[in-house]
């Protein structure tokens, strides 16, 4: 007779299970999913009691997977989490905010208050970077960007008032891989809250918490969802700071749609198949970058010789298909032309999703206190062009980008 698999006992994933197996299985509860495969969307605002002393209870529980109300999400929501905290080593949960930049903004508005100081690596995403001067500056929290490859400098940066780092690796745009477990640790050592923008590697290329480092944050936008049609962000942490950060995001009633939770852990499922394609066809074109005359200097964790390349083989088990690079004699309408010239490649912001993508870079107005160009390059060597590798064959990949070098001395 057939069995409803709901009825079945649930089979927790061994301690040992390695990152392929567990993204198949997490977040597959029987209580979720029923009988299929997938958690179906649960479409909710309004969730219904049995009665005036159940919605009583309801109030005061406020536990992660019990039915509320809409803005504490519904079992689809609960799966995405789940599955995203089964990957991280450490955490007691997983916070779900509407795009990367509100997990960081919640994040941050968490751990922050008036008087407090905020360490921001230099190389930091952007918006970071913005939000830094303009959010926090506006409540009274004061922003100190540094750079995350002098550990002196950064060491000296601490004072009374520091009450949280944020960083990233590889940073954004330039692609340096700082030391995350010494720059976690001193952090630490201060009584500050250490924050990861750990997007780049995902919870499969680089552990976060086992590394030393309080609260890890994705933007789910890129490698997660993978399919450039869905906007979300992920925080996890242990105990004491996920129930912050999840009565932080119920205040400011961030919630996703169960939608795009279940694209979201579609995207999941085949994360590392992704990441492993990507990193090898990314590895393969950085190499005959390399090679070509026109490129000063290839930006890419994964090949020897880019910034941080060591410690990214120290402390990384993946790499992704985001990498950058930078051409000889600073002339943007040339780099222009070249991207200009591409035929496989999108021009657009993002990344990570299937389709590879190239957008110019120029990083010096977006740095505070690192040298740009790098130090140890030509000063006009500063503009160039960031990658997203997708899962087009490399060999094609290639072609276009010499088709696209030849146009742009040829025009
Ligand atoms: C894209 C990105 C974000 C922000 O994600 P959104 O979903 O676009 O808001 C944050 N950090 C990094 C490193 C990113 O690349």
């Amino acid at each position: 007779m057939l069995k409803d698999k709901a009825d079945a006992p649930e089979r927790p994933l061994g301690p040992s299970t390695r990152p392929a197996t567990r993204l198949v299985n997490a977040g597959r509860r029987a209580e979720w999913t029923g009988a299929v495969v997938n958690p179906p969307v649960w479409r909710a605002s309004t969730h219904l009691y049995a009665n005036t002393a159940a919605l009583a209870e309801g109030v005061r529980g406020n536990a992660d997977g019990r039915f509320f109300y809409g803005r504490r999400g519904a079992p689809t929501q609960w799966a995405l989490a789940d599955a995203l905290t089964s990957l991280e080593n450490g955490a007691a949960g997983t916070v779900l905010y509407p795009s990367g930049v509100a997990a960081i903004a919640g994040v941050l508005l968490t751990l922050l208050r008036p008087g407090d100081v905020l360490l921001m690596t230099d190389n930091a995403y952007d918006p970071s970077r913005s939000m830094g001067r303009g959010l926090l500056a506006d409540f009274g929290v004061e922003t100190r960007f540094f750079d995350p490859l002098d550990l002196d400098a950064y060491q000296a940066a601490f004072c009374e008032r520091t009450r949280a780092v944020m960083l990233e690796a590889p940073g954004s745009l330039t692609m340096e891989v700082c030391d995350v477990p010494a720059l976690a640790r001193i952090a630490r050592e201060h009584g500050a809250v250490s924050v990861l923008d750990n997007t780049w590697a995902g919870p499969t290329g680089f552990d976060a918490l086992g590394h030393g480092v309080d609260v890890t944050v994705m933007a789910l936008t890129k490698h997660v969802g993978g399919h450039s049609d869905v906007m979300m962000g992920s925080a996890s942490a242990g105990p004491e700071l996920y129930k912050r950060l999840r009565l932080r995001a119920q205040n400011l009633g961030h919630v996703v749609s169960p939608d795009d939770a279940a694209l979201a852990l579609r995207g999941l499922r085949t994360l590392s198949l992704r990441l492993d394609q990507e990193t090898r066809s990314a590895l393969t074109i950085a190499q005959w970058l390399a090679d070509q005359p026109q490129v000063a200097r290839v930006l890419c964790p994964m090949l020897p010789g880019s910034p941080g390349h060591a410690l990214w083989q120290r402390d990384f088990t993946g790499g992704c298909g985001l990498f950058s690079f930078v051409l000889r004699g600073g002339d943007a309408a040339r780099r222009n032309r070249l991207i200009d010239a591409l035929a496989l490649f999108g021009i657009g912001y993002s990344w990570g999703g299937f389709e590879s993508l190239a957008v110019p870079l120029d990083p010096a107005p977006l740095r505070s206190v690192m040298a740009w160009p790098m130090r140890d390059g030509e000063p006009e060597d500063r503009f160039g062009v960031r990658l997203s590798i997708g899962l087009e064959d490399s060999g094609d990949l290639i072609a276009d980008l010499a088709q696209a070098f030849a146009a742009m001395d040829r025009d």
